[in-house]
């Protein structure tokens, strides 16, 4: 016989998104059930840079930053090719200080703000993201949560076309998890899913296979059977740059070409403006011999470096034996494999375009996203840092309101079942900007998890919201 139970609610995926609607929910005093299929929870989450994209934050102030909730949707809405759907994006900006102060609450500390992939502004705000993660879990748990791992969802129960629970796989066999106020996909993405990636990006196989090891696109696939709608499936991307000997443990991605970095090929030769978002550089550098683009730059930029933080962390790479140090150009070359005259006479150009006497090749102007001013590349020690795209994450997927509620592809909710984090298409457009992801899976999942439990979301205190869950059934029925 197949072990059954209910609660109010049963949240799949314990990532950053599943693990916020969760917590949300549960202290306001619904009985959540937490399903994840792997042994230890977080996901690709747990594997992050811990970035998380805010605007109008106090940390900003602190730090004199000038954003607006404005430069933030221009951003989105740029960045995306204005093919993101503008609801979920203002839905977003209007959610996110909730999201924050519910995070900070939680005991999260920020602590770098800094500019990154497609921000106009700095405004990715750094976490320790593991420890974000144990943290929201454990405010789960003490407030009365139930977790079950090993234990992967196949397929959503429904009664009368609602959604009223799921079938999974546990380590003791099949399982039948009902939940009174529906079902919350937080499945994340398919950056593991050979098979849908073969689908709908298959020119992304290429890239180095990333990500949390159980995101292989199964809500996606539970949802579709159901109706559900999808968006963005087309801009699947890759993100530059990771070495090719990348591990999981560690998260070695780095962006020094948003810091003065140039990247060339095999040949020395430069292919792409490196000021443009990380997704259109992994595109273009799975174009490139042997998919490899290395990041070449001086000691200005080395002196960036800042140990522990993501994408920043040249001295870590350094100890790995992955960055590479000479005193000359030619000797540069040959420790990371690319042609001397051709790197020597890259270079020489660049500068000269830095200094205003030409044109850059490339069109570049900027130092990201068309903000900070270049520097040329001739204070020796030089450095090289051969790289390739990064599967991390596919950013697309099923469509929802923006209240988080799934739709079928004529646009009609599927009642009870709701959608957070990558698992959801339509937020991003054509391309991803850094922070928003983690962002999105917090700002959704405090939004929906409030909702769920019938509290309202931009009040400060959830611990002053707990009310009879009996009390609310009727709210998200
Ligand atoms: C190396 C790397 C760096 C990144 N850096 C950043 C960053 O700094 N900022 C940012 O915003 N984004 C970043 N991202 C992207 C971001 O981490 C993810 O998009 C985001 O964490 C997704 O959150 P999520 O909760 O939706 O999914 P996940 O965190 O992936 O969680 C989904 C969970 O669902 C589980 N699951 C899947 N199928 C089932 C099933 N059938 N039943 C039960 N459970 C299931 C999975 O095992 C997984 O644990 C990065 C990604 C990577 C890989």
């Amino acid at each position: 016989m197949k072990h059954r139970s209910e609660h109010d609610l049963v949240v799949l995926g314990s990532g950053i998104a599943g693990q916020t609607t969760a917590t949300t929910a549960t202290e306001a005093g619904l009985d959540v059930l937490l399903v994840e299929k792997q042994p230890a929870l977080g996901g690709s989450s747990a594997m992050s840079g811990g970035w998380f994209a805010f605007s109008g934050t106090p940390e900003q102030t602190e730090e004199g930053i000038e954003d607006s909730e404005d430069l933030f949707r221009h951003d989105l809405l740029e960045g995306g090719g204005h093919l993101n759907d503008p609801d979920l994006v203002d839905t977003y900006l209007a959610h996110q200080h909730a999201a924050h102060r519910f995070l900070k609450d939680h005991g999260v500390r920020f602590r770098e703000v800094a500019i990154s992939s497609g921000m106009s502004a700095a405004r990715g705000h750094n976490s320790e993201i593991k420890e974000v993660l144990a943290t929201l879990h454990a405010a789960f748990a003490a407030a009365g949560g139930t977790t079950l791992t090993g234990t992967a969802a196949q397929r959503l129960l429904t009664d009368d076309g609602r959604v009223v629970g799921v079938l999974a796989e546990g380590p003791d066999g099949p399982v039948e998890l009902y939940g009174r106020r529906g079902v919350v996909l937080a499945t994340g993405g398919f950056s593991r899913g050979t098979e849908m990636l073969k689908v709908f990006a298959p020119e992304q196989l290429a890239a180095i296979p990333y990500g949390g090891r159980g995101n292989t696109g199964d809500g996606l696939r539970m949802a579709w059977r159901l109706g559900a709608g999808m968006a963005d499936m087309s801009f699947v991307a890759a993100t530059y740059g990771s070495h090719p000997e990348t591990g999981e443990e560690f998260h070695e991605l780095l962006t020094a070409y948003y810091m003065g970095a140039i990247v060339v090929n095999t040949a020395g030769r430069r292919f792409v403006d490196e000021s443009i978002d990380y997704k259109a550089l992994g595109r273009a550098v799975l174009d490139q011999p042997g998919g490899l683009g290395v990041q070449v730059f001086d000691s200005r930029v080395r002196a960036q470096s800042h140990r522990g933080i993501p994408l920043k962390d040249m001295d870590t790479l350094q100890e790995l034996g992955h960055l590479h140090e000479a005193d000359t150009l030619e000797e540069l070359a040959g420790l990371a494999g690319v042609a001397p005259e051709g790197l020597v006479a890259t270079i020489e150009r660049y500068n000269a375009a830095v200094a205003g006497k030409a044109a850059d090749e490339q069109g570049r102007t900027g130092l990201c996203n068309g903000v900070g001013e270049l520097t040329p590349i001739d204070a020796p020690p030089y450095y090289a840092y051969p790289a390739k795209a990064l599967m991390t994450t596919t950013y697309c997927g099923v469509t929802v309101t923006p209240d988080a509620q799934v739709t079928t592809v004529d646009g009609e909710p599927i009642g009870g079942l709701y959608a957070v984090g990558e698992v959801v298409g339509g937020f991003h457009g054509a391309t991803y900007i850094t922070g928003t992801s983690l962002g999105k899976g917090a700002v959704f999942g405090h939004m929906l998890g409030a909702a769920l439990a019938g509290t309202d979301p931009q009040r400060e205190n959830s611990g002053e919201q707990r009310q009879d869950s009996s009390e609310q059934e009727e709210v998200a029925a």
